[in-house]
């Protein structure tokens, strides 16, 4: 491997940094009034951490935020779905996220803030430590927009909140912050699917919440840009696309000046990666040709 691939990876640096820090900032909280991780409990009083009582505290999902209600504008779409009415407050509870991620980049949640990335990153690398080869099967990037629709039809239909049954970031945050096992089982089943079945297969084509940020790509004021008199051709960017390769065929072939695709979660791996900086990451006009 030649000296010019060894950058620092800032970007990569910089996730692992905000990804953490999000993950503290939702234990924070527990910690404050007495919880420890894991479901374990290290004061003897008796513990009152409802949300009127903190100034911060809830989930990915939902949290309270000094009184006010902040929701993930995915969970809010299924609960309109599932209780056929429509709450304007909810709405309103969904703005401050749907704003944030629809300026910035739609899928920057995925890359930057979702915990179940942050495992599936480290699995593909244990993976790849391992020397572990998985038998690629050809999922169509864009299923996890039909899963997402499909997830809000089934809420309709049965009147619940069907990702959040199985939701893997919640099964995350209650494992990790009161050591409930219960969603173990979703997170085993996605860890297999990477490893036996298709590479990152999660994130790349199923995730319904990755399908809904995907939706919100285009509007996004944030880009990775191509400099196409630097590129060389060599591939490395393609390869170490935590979306998915194909994102950036149009930027290497000419096509187009930048990563245009909804389903870039802004994660600068290509960037780090790119020995020639001929990629870099920066505002750009929303809407990309
Ligand atoms: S953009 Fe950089 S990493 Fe990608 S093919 Fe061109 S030179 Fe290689
Ligand atoms: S194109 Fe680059 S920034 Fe976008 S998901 Fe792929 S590696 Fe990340």
């Amino acid at each position: 491997m030649s000296n010019q691939t060894r950058k620092v990876p800032k970007f990569t640096i910089a996730r692992r940094i905000v990804q953490i820090c999000v993950l503290v900032l939702f234990a924070a909280p527990l910690i404050a009034v007495g919880s420890g991780l894991f479901g374990a409990t290290s004061g003897a009083e008796e513990l009152d951490f409802t949300a009127s009582t903190l100034p911060f505290f809830g989930s990915l999902s939902s949290s309270t935020v000094a009184g006010v209600v902040v929701l993930d504008p995915f969970a809010a779409l299924q609960t309109i779905c599932a209780s056929k009415t429509f709450d304007v407050s909810w709405l309103i509870a969904a703005l401050p996220v749907l704003l944030v991620y629809g300026l910035v980049r739609g899928r920057a949640f995925c890359g930057w803030v979702c915990p179940v990335n942050l495992v599936l990153e480290g699995l593909d690398w244990v993976r790849g430590k391992l020397g572990l080869k998985v038998a690629e099967h050809a999922v169509p990037r864009h299923a996890k927009l039909l899963v997402a629709l499909g997830i809000l039809v089934l809420s309709a239909v049965t009147g619940r909140l069907v990702f959040e049954m199985f939701n893997p970031i919640s099964a995350i945050n209650k494992l990790v912050l009161f050591g409930s096992v219960a969603g173990v089982v979703t997170l085993a089943a996605i860890a297999v699917l990477e490893l036996f079945w298709a590479r990152r297969v999660w994130c790349r084509a199923l995730c319904p919440l990755g399908g809904f940020y995907e939706a919100l790509g285009q509007l996004g004021c944030f880009s990775v840009k191509m400099d196409h008199s630097a590129c060389t051709h060599c591939g490395l960017c393609s390869k170490a696309c935590l979306a998915d390769p194909e994102i950036l065929d149009d930027a290497l072939d000419g096509t187009s000046g930048r990563v245009a695709a909804g389903d870039c979660m802004l994660c600068g791996k290509c960037v780090d990666v790119c020995p020639t900086q001929a990629l870099s990451l920066g505002p750009a006009a929303p809407f990309p040709k």
